[in-house]
């Protein structure tokens, strides 16, 4: 692992935040854990912890020894000052002897010897860092260090290579204890340069950040050498035919790892697909069903990635409905495990502990790769990140040796600790929260407001327009997941590709918002075919083209779904000169019955909106202003000519779509957005 430390950088980091009003201390603190947060080998997603013992002064202007440690919600990649909280030194000493301190009781005597109050919670290793007397402490959880300890014997393995040049501390859970461990064996033998911590990672310490640094870098680098040295034991893997398309198996697995809520309705997750040389030789080493759920590396990770992955079978191509309900029979079976290991283990607590959900954030399929599972896009890249150094540990430790994890009550103890229990509840997931839209026509006035709606409810949003450029302009302008992509509408291909890009991004779709379309004009007693033929393809075969390749990706997740079309007043009113777009939309009317009829037996809702005078594409500022005219009426009064005497906006026709999202008992229904037309009302 190269050493990273510039001297010129670390000047120019004091130089920085002098001008902020922080001492040298904690501007190359942040140095260092910004140098160590950057190497995915030594920790990611806000794993490890830093600190620094200085000198600053308090709310009265004293001077006093703090300890800035590491914030809860800080990553060491991005850190700032403000993300290494300052906390008295002196009182966390007082507890070095005591017996006990809960868990809860040593959050709340942190807090209360900050002195910033409103800084975060420090971490949850703070009296680790206190009670190490060395100026700088450093705490990662380096993959090399990880495939020599998360052994049988790593105890032993770590003792060979190092020597008395580390103190070794068996398997404690981070907390009070913990620290009282390390400190203990730190005392012992207090040459040591690092300790590490069983099946967990690697402290180092020293009087200056360089020195800290420099010896987690000359610490991880030998166990690097070690691993290096060892034979790989690629054991090739099974000699497997041609796998199914990532696109045709995503959300087979998406649909059979949702979970089920009590009123008939799905919790969803998303899917973020990885595949590399590493990954794959994983996944394809003969007995994967053994290995490759062994537990995971490092206890931190289990909160974003469960004890296990969900290990399914080969996704033969071709044969796609007995790898479904293979699949579907492996996601039941981790649910019955996942249990089972709940009633075991939550027995110890004498059923204290609050369950949570069973199934699982990473799946593993061979000839394919690996999927990471979140409730958002970022939990489920994150679980996929952790997924791949999981991989890639596993592999460095079955050279060293033989891959262990910690026992399964040691698992639960850290994914039911109190203090992720305490968090539980306390976000209320959005209303679609795990969801994934496609909206055609995306770009538009009534799509991109769709877009928007959708993403505030926090669904996963695919903003699909034959523009893409102005698709991308839409998806950057909104907040949340969005993705963007070209699609042709009238074009089956351009909808293929875009469907697949969108399962590729998210994993599946759960709701299509069928928008795109155009108005045409002309007196239907002299019309030209072309038009009529040209407005049929736009208005309503696209509808179905969009709504069939929805409906299969809907019907492989087994989670039911939303087809929704945007038809118009001219569907059930006719208007001088627009039979060719009234005669597709009615048809399109008629389309989405149809699609209620028939996919109701799939959970598979099927609803319209009617809108009219909507300012869009379809309805320009100048079309506006030329039947305004005609009328004799003022733009307002033209917009504004309905029952209510207002204008409808794209808004509003964006809440009737997400109604009928939302509507989880109504299908085959019609919503009419027009500000009340007595003529237009459905009889
Ligand atoms: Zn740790």
């Amino acid at each position: 692992m190269k050493n990273l430390w510039s001297d010129q950088d670390a000047e120019a980091a004091v130089r920085k935040y002098d001008a902020e009003g922080v001492n040298e201390d904690l501007a190359l603190r942040v140095y260092t854990s910004r140098l160590i947060g950057a190497e995915p080998q030594l920790v990611i997603h806000g794993g490890g912890n830093t600190s620094v013992k200085t000198r600053v002064k308090d709310f009265l202007g004293a001077e006093c020894d703090v300890i800035c440690v590491k914030g809860s919600g800080w990553d060491l990649a991005t850190i700032e000052p403000a993300g290494l909280p300052a906390l008295q030194l002196a009182p966390l000493h007082e507890v070095r002897n005591w017996e006990k301190l809960s868990d809860e009781d040593m959050v709340a005597f942190q807090r209360l010897n900050l002195l910033n109050p409103s800084s975060p919670n420090p971490s949850v290793e703070t009296l680790l860092h206190a009670f190490l007397p060395q100026k700088f402490v450093d705490h990662s959880h380096a993959t090399a260090i990880l495939a020599l300890s998360d052994q049988k014997d790593g105890t032993r393995i770590c003792r060979e290579i190092y020597g008395e040049r580390v103190a070794l501390v068996p398997y404690v859970m981070p907390g009070f204890q913990l620290a009282k461990a390390t400190a203990d064996a730190f005392e012992q033998n207090p040459q040591v340069e690092g300790i590490i911590l069983e099946k967990h990672g690697l402290f180092t310490f020293g009087d200056t950040a360089r020195q800290s640094y420099d010896r987690m870098i000359a610490l991880v680098s030998e166990a690097e050498a070690v691993i290096e040295k060892a034979p790989s034991r690629a054991r090739g893997g099974a000699s497997l035919e041609r796998a199914a398309a990532t696109q045709a198996i995503a959300p087979i697995l998406r649909g059979a790892c949702a979970n089920t809520r009590g009123d008939g309705a799905f919790d969803r997750f998303l899917l973020e697909y990885r595949t590399s040389d590493a990954i794959r030789e994983f996944v394809d080493r003969s007995g994967l069903a053994g290995d490759g759920a062994r537990g995971v590396v490092t206890p931190d990770h289990i909160i974003r990635t469960k004890n296990k992955p969900l290990i399914v079978p080969f996704p033969k191509a071709g044969d796609l409905d007995s790898f479904k309900e293979a699949a579907r029979s492996a996601a039941s079976d981790y649910r019955r495990d996942y249990d089972a290991y709940f009633e075991e283990n939550n027995a110890r607590y004498d059923g204290a502990k609050q369950k949570l959900d069973s199934a699982p954030r990473v799946i593993l399929a061979p000839g394919v790769g690996l999927f990471g599972l979140g409730r958002s896009v970022s939990e489920a890249k994150v679980a996929a990140d952790l997924a791949e150094i999981t991989v890639d540990t596993v592999l460095k430790a079955d050279r060293v040796g033989r891959f262990e994890a910690l026992g399964a009550a040691e698992l639960f103890d850290m994914e039911y600790w109190s203090l992720e229990q305490a968090k539980l509840g306390k976000a209320k997931p959005k209303a679609l929260q795990g969801q994934i839209v496609a909206i055609t026509g995306a770009a538009g006035a009534i799509g991109a407001a769709t877009a928007r709606a959708f993403a505030d409810q926090g669904a996963a949003v695919a903003l699909l327009d034959i523009d893409f450029e102005m698709a991308k302009a839409a998806a950057d302008r909104i907040s949340g997941a969005t993705f963007a992509a070209p699609c042709d509408v009238t074009d089956e291909s351009s909808i293929a590709r875009a469907f697949n890009a969108v399962v590729s991004e998210f994993g599946g779709l759960d709701i299509l918002v069928s928008n795109a379309g155009a108005a045409f004009e002309g007196p239907i007693a002299d019309l030209d075919d072309n038009i009529l033929r040209n407005s049929m393809e736009l208005n309503f075969f696209s509808h179905q083209y969009v709504a069939q390749h929805a409906a299969r990706i809907m019907r492989d997740q087994e989670t039911g779904g939303a087809l929704l079309f945007n038809a118009s007043k001219q569907a059930i009113n006719p208007g001088a000169d627009f039979g060719a777009y009234g005669a597709a939309k009615a048809a399109t009317l008629f389309l989405a019955r149809q699609y209620a009829l028939e996919c109701g037996k799939y959970g598979i809702r099927a609803n319209v909106v009617n809108a009219d005078r909507i300012r869009s594409g379809i309805l320009s500022d100048d079309m506006i202003r030329r039947r305004a005219g005609a009328r004799g009426l003022t733009e307002d009064a033209y917009l504004g000519g309905n029952l209510l005497g207002l204008e409808v906006r794209a808004e509003d026709v964006a809440q009737a779509f997400l109604h009928h999202a939302l509507a989880i008992r109504t299908t085959g229904d019609v919503t009419t957005v027009d500000g009340g037309n007595v003529s237009a009302m459905l009889r």
